[in-house]
């Protein structure tokens, strides 16, 4: 028998409402940490603990390894389509609890409203594809002799851990949970200590859509809890997403013990625009990339490249980067750490002769005492400034001015990362020329954050991802599972060996 049901969050509006403390979701029941350890978990709105998250150790990821352990055999064995009916439940449970999930998303992690709902949404979209892989699963099989079969299926690992960052406290678990668990396996979710509310809701309506208990499980916790489960001999594979350090350290820790690791890491997004690009749909969609999210996401752009005389198109970014209210249109950043680290890229920056043309220091919201950074425009930035190179992940977009497309191009391409890179121009020449050329995974032509819609897989190249392959659509399928190739006589054919 599973636990009751994690309590609604009961905000439907930004005025801070306290929660409850998070507990560990492990076999289909809520439970304490074994450590004792737990932190507060701030609304970075208000500067104000909505409750305690608890800091697990590795005697927590051993409770939860044995329950997805004695899970697994019972999930393994029910039928692809009925482990993907839970899926189908609880893509309708989300739709109907969307507005609390929304709030819930802006009161832990900062972001709006619509941000939030918007965030959960796109995770249904990964939910809808996890749905249908029955449809694609079938596997192949041909006769390569007389008699003879040979079958190819993909077969669950095992025990999976899911690794997920602050930004996307709903939406990121959703590009892992539902290809792992459809495939079969039975899965740990070790959400950000920043944000550990979504994971609660998710396990409760996981629950609440049939889930058996033990096949989807959360600990809680920080470096202790995640090398927990990267030690784990039981857990076969993890998929991480965070920063590049710590995707860097657990993927080199991880495959040494001979997992599956894919773990992805930050970014550094170019955006490059040219004098014929559309003045009015390239300044919105740099402000709203630049600036979407508080500019807390991987895809966010970080830097214009402004090749050749774009001047008109950098005032009108101005004017729309000017007219975003603090408050309404952009939330908090997430920490008061974040500020400070914000505030010293663009102190750095001026220092070494940037021109803030739109400046976010020392930004308030009147009543909520929070983490503010207003939108941030810098302006003639180099690509040698930490601005110009070193994810800053917040709310600034550094501008860099070159004289030719190639130019442009080498700034890109020596940039470590390489998750997203677009370019702006109505000359389908040089979006060509670009495209062949990015040194990113995920490219857009006038798109500012080109997240590839599903079935098309999320993933960069580079600093920004370890690992083979993409996190999402069938890539994700394929990282859950193991090929099976199985070959079969039943034909009589006594005088024939298989390799006759
Ligand atoms: P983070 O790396 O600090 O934390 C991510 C996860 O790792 C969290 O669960 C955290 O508890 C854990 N962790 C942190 N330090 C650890 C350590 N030393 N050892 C083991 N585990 C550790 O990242 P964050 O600040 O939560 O998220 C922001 C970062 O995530 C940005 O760099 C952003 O670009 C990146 N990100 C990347 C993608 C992508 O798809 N490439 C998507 C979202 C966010």
């Amino acid at each position: 028998m599973s636990s009751p049901p994690f309590p609604p969050f009961p905000a439907r509006s930004n005025a801070f409402h306290q929660y409850v403390d998070c507990k560990n979701w492990i076999g289909g029941r809520w439970q304490d940490a074994s450590t004792g350890r737990s932190q507060p978990v701030h609304n970075p709105r208000h500067d104000r603990a909505l409750g305690l998250v608890p800091l697990s150790g590795a005697a927590d990821v051993e409770a939860a390894a044995a329950a997805a352990r004695a899970a697994l055999p019972g999930w393994r064995d029910t039928p692809l389509k009925e482990r993907a009916q839970v899926l189908y439940r609880l893509k309708a449970l989300i739709e109907r609890d969307l507005d609390e999930l929304g709030w819930l998303v802006a009161h832990e992690n900062g972001k709006t409203f619509e941000e939030g709902k918007g965030s959960v949404l796109k995770g249904v979209e990964c939910l809808e594809f996890g749905a249908s892989i029955p449809n694609m699963a079938a596997g192949s099989g041909l006769d390569v002799s007389r008699g003879i079969k040979c079958e190819l299926s993909y077969e669950p690992l095992g025990v999976v851990a899911g690794i997920t960052p602050f930004n996307f406290p709903f939406m990121v678990p959703l590009w892992m949970i539902p290809q792992a668990l459809v495939a079969g396996n039975t899965f740990i979710l070790k959400p950000s200590e920043r944000v550990p509310y979504g994971s609660m809701k998710l396990a409760s309506l996981l629950d609440e859509a049939g889930l058996p208990p033990g096949v989807f499980n959360v600990v809680h916790g920080a470096q202790a809890a995640v090398e927990g489960i990267v030690d784990h001999p039981a857990i076969k594979a993890v998929g991480f997403v965070g920063s590049t350090r710590v995707a860097r350290l657990l993927y080199a820790r991880g495959s040494a013990l001979g997992k599956s690791m894919l773990c992805l890491g930050g970014a550094k997004n170019h955006l490059l625009v040219v004098p014929d690009a559309d003045l009015e749909l390239t300044a919105t969609t740099l402000a709203a990339s630049a600036f979407g999210c508080a500019g807390q996401r991987c895809m966010a752009a970080s830097v214009m490249i402004a090749v050749g005389d774009v001047q008109p198109i950098i005032d009108a970014t101005v004017a729309i980067t000017r007219k975003i209210r603090l408050g309404l249109d952009m939330g908090p950043v997430i920490s008061r750490a974040a500020v400070e680290r914000i505030t010293r890229y663009i102190g750095e920056a001026e220092a070494r002769g940037a021109k803030v043309l739109v400046d976010g220091r020392g930004a308030a919201v009147d009543g909520e005492p929070g983490y503010w950074f207003g939108p941030t425009l810098l302006d003639h930035v180099t690509p040698d400034m930490p601005a110009g190179c070193e994810e800053i992940f917040g709310p600034v977009l550094s501008i860099i001015r070159v004289r030719t497309l190639d130019e442009a191009l080498a700034i890109e391409n020596q940039s470590p990362y390489g998750n997203a890179a677009a370019i702006f121009t109505q000359s389908g020449a040089t979006a060509r020329y670009c495209l062949e050329r990015f040194e990113a995974g995920m490219c857009g032509v006038n798109v500012g954050v080109p997240v590839p819609r599903e079935p098309f897989a999320f993933g960069g190249w580079n600093d920004s991802k370890f690992g083979v392959g993409d996190l999402t659509g069938w890539d994700g399928y394929r990282f859950w599972t193991r090929p099976r190739k199985v070959t079969s006589r039943w034909a009589q054919q006594r005088d024939m060996t298989w390799m006759s």
